[in-house]
């Protein structure tokens, strides 16, 4: 379909026809608006009057008026495209006339009554000019308007009616008059309140963006803040109870989590620094070269722990700029620190440093390193506070990191006048590449006072400890065995401190793993952190409680996470318990307690031969429904000789050992103590109710051997099988 009007195009071609250089687009909108209501009324005037001339022609009075108009909106509309910063002015002029210049023809008319309803035109005016949002316009117009229409009303007796207006002409004025200014009235108003509902909307869409990003800025806070925090209070809780242990390595411990604390506190404070501007710049002259030099070596001994080269390039050497020392050391620091960090053992880290001329002089600092490499969906989110990147990417998790680097050096290099891009290949590598503009304003500073400014930058080591490899104590039986599902180190080792006393602790480090030593080892409690990487807490808990191999076991889900809306997504999934970081010590020992307590009791319920669930209480039902399978299976079989477990691992579709380790969990006894229990009660009952003597009911029972049977029947009922018989 052919459009007879582009009306975007005619909206583009007035804007392109009435602005100018350096209007704002508000400006521009209201010249616009302006423009086009003066252009329909200038129509509808000319229409009107030419209409009226036609029915009218003699009436010269009013075909005057309607000249009188036109000439005023055409010269408004021709000011439009050569005046800029006074059009509001000479609109105000026309008011003013066009308010004076109707009430001068309104005398000529013979007065109010005689007007044809031209006395409304002055208070339309006074309407429209509410829309300049500059009351004392409106204020004076309003004035002019009361005045004219008083002295109307003054001077009516002294007034002469003229000939041309008869009654019918002055109803038909009157009414065509006040239907057009009705009409513009009517529009003025509906769409003052659109655009006041359009108002609100934005700001409560506002307000709710800002709620999320609040919200979400607390939680991620507190999660940062929870995790050190736990650290650095179960250590001094160890160092209390076991000094000659703990002293050594808890304060160390202690000491680089409030490291990490003190650091994110110190970039939310620069950032926030940053944002309201309050950031100042202290720049000194020097050779850049030098300085980045020292900050490189900074990082070797990191490096070295992470048996990552790390190269230094310059391009140019001396480069004698102004810079500004502790930018730049913030700066070059979060990006050697995250190459080295994000990178695997072997892994080379070059720094370049180049001098540009093609966009004025400006210093190019490249980072390149060839690690793990960034996700192309995830380079655009890098530089956002907090983003800590896809938890998919592997080795993200492990690190240390607030994810508020990057956004730090961002707002530092564009404070700088710089501009930093990233490029990178996933599973290749990554490369920053920082531009900063070379100016010589600052004072020089000699390379020999280098290291007092420098002597305030510690090295970076002391947060990235390297982590000694975790090793599983073997304990004995008897204990419970106790499946830690956390990604820090130091919290499994706080934990496992804390708890193999009383029980046989196992560790995994991701949801993942943790889920697969959940199906092996069949522990009788997890306890599991959410944020985790490859497969978080959540997912995890999601298929221990929906597989049938792995249900009966409690899960209690320890997490940074404190807000509401993650504890009621842990407990919906069927956490068991959920705890938050940091823990009280004994709420976590009662919890997993009262949890093993509750296990032994179900034990108890379960062991009991010909158990049968009456009540189907929703959080067993799973486990209700296993224990009647393998009863019924067995009772099914009770007397085949060769009771086969495969069959009944296929009924219950799990493996031997997983079902071994299921049963002996639920029911506190192996799959062939209850078989024989089984087998025991069904005898007795034959016996008891039946008329056969002991071998029969031995045989079908599922017995074999007589004295065997025999044995077992009295040391489960304490009587000899022979006896009960005769009773
Ligand atoms: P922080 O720097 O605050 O200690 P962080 O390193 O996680 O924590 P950023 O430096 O802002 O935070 O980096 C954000 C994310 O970008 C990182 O979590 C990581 O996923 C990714 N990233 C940054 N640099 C690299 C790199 N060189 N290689 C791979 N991924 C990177
Ligand atoms: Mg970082």
């Amino acid at each position: 379909m052919v459009k007879l009007f582009d009306l975007k195009k005619i909206d583009k071609r007035i804007e392109k026809i009435i602005s100018y250089p350096g209007i704002g687009k508000n400006n521009l909108i209201l010249r616009k608006n302006y423009w086009i209501a003066s252009l329909a009324f200038f129509i509808v005037i000319v229409v009107l009057t030419f209409v009226f001339w036609l029915i009218y022609p003699e009436f010269k009075i009013l075909l005057s008026y309607g000249l009188f108009l036109s000439v005023i909106f055409l010269e408004y509309l021709i000011a439009a495209f050569f005046v800029r910063e006074n059009l509001k002015k000479i609109q105000v002029i026309n008011q003013v006339l066009i308010t004076v210049g109707t009430f001068l023809f309104i005398l000529k008319l013979g007065g109010i009554p005689h007007s044809g309803g031209l006395i409304f035109v002055g208070f339309f005016v006074v309407l429209f000019s509410l829309d300049f949002k500059i009351i004392k316009y409106s204020v004076l117009l309003f004035i002019i308007y009361v005045i004219t229409l008083v002295l109307a009303g003054i001077l009516h007796p002294y007034l002469t009616v003229a000939p041309e207006m008869t009654s019918s002409a002055n109803i038909f004025l009157f009414v065509v008059n006040l239907l057009w200014i009705s009409a513009f009235a009517f529009l003025f108003v509906l769409n003052f309140i659109s655009q006041r509902i359009e108002i609100e909307k934005k700001e409560i869409k506002l307000l709710k963006e800002l709620n999320e990003i609040r919200t979400k800025l607390y939680t991620n806070i507190t999660h940062e803040f929870r995790t050190p925090l736990t650290v650095i209070q179960g250590m001094t809780d160890l160092i209390r109870t076991n000094p000659d242990k703990w002293l050594h390595r808890g304060t160390r411990k202690i000491e680089n989590n409030s490291v990490i604390l003190l650091n994110y506190v110190n970039q939310m404070l620069d950032l926030s620094k940053l944002e309201a501007g309050a950031m100042t710049v202290s720049m000194i002259q020097g050779n850049i070269i030098l300085y980045i030099t020292y900050l490189v070596d900074l990082f070797r001994s990191l490096a070295d722990s992470k048996k990552v080269t790390l190269q230094y390039f310059p391009e140019n050497e001396p480069v004698l700029m102004d810079y500004d020392p502790a930018k730049l050391t913030q700066i070059i620091s979060n990006l050697i620190s995250n190459a080295v960090k994000y990178n695997k053992s072997g892994g080379k880290v070059e720094i370049t440093t180049s001098i540009n001329k093609s966009n004025g002089y400006r210093l190019e600092i490249k980072v390149r390193d060839n690690g793990i490499g960034i996700k192309e969906e995830e380079l655009l989110n890098i530089f956002d506070r907090f983003y800590r990147g896809d938890k998919d990417r592997k080795n993200i998790q492990n690190e240390p990191g607030s994810g508020l680097g990057l956004a730090l050096t961002l707002e530092l290099i564009k404070l700088l006048g710089g501009t930093i891009r990233a490029e990178s290949v996933y599973g290749k590598g990554t490369e920053f590449r920082v531009s900063l503009p070379v100016t010589n304003n600052a004072s020089l500073v000699e390379n020999k006072d280098l290291a007092e400014i420098t002597g305030v930058i510690s090295a970076p080591e002391a947060y990235y400890e390297e982590e000694g490899p975790l090793v599983e104590k073997k304990c004995r039986q008897n204990k419970p065995e106790l499946l830690i599902v956390e990604d820090r180190h130091d919290i499994v080792e706080y934990l496992s401190a804390l708890l193999e006393k009383d029980y046989c602790v196992q560790y995994a480090l991701n949801g993942k793993e943790g889920w697969k030593k959940a199906l092996d080892l069949s522990p009788d409690i997890i306890l599991s952190d959410i944020m985790m990487p490859e497969m978080d807490g959540i997912e995890m808990l999601d298929k221990v409680k929906n597989d049938v191999r792995t249900s009966h076991i409690p899960v209690i889900v320890l997490t940074a996470k404190a807000d509401i809306a993650s504890r009621i997504n842990g407990l919906k999934r069927g956490a068991d318990a959920y705890i938050s970081k940091p823990f009280n010590k004994e709420e976590l020992m009662a919890q997993l307690n009262t949890l093993v307590e509750l296990r032994k009791k179900l034990q108890k319920r379960y062991s009991i031969i010909g158990y049968n669930p009456v009540s189907k209480d929703a959080d067993n039902n799973t486990e209700d429904i296993f224990i009647q399978k393998v009863s019924e299976f067995m009772r099914d079989n009770l007397e085949d000789d060769n009771f086969n477990i495969n069959d009944l691992c296929y009924e219950v579709a799990m493996s031997r050992s997983q079902l071994y380790r299921k049963f002996k969990s639920l029911t506190n006894k192996t799959l062939f103590e209850y078989l024989q229990l089984i087998r025991l009660h069904k005898a007795k009952e034959l016996l008891t109710t039946a008329d056969i003597n002991v071998s029969e009911a031995a045989t079908l029972s599922g017995f074999k051997n007589l004295s065997h049977f025999s044995r077992a029947f009295t040391k489960e009922f304490g009587i000899n099988p022979s006896k009960i018989k005769k009773m």
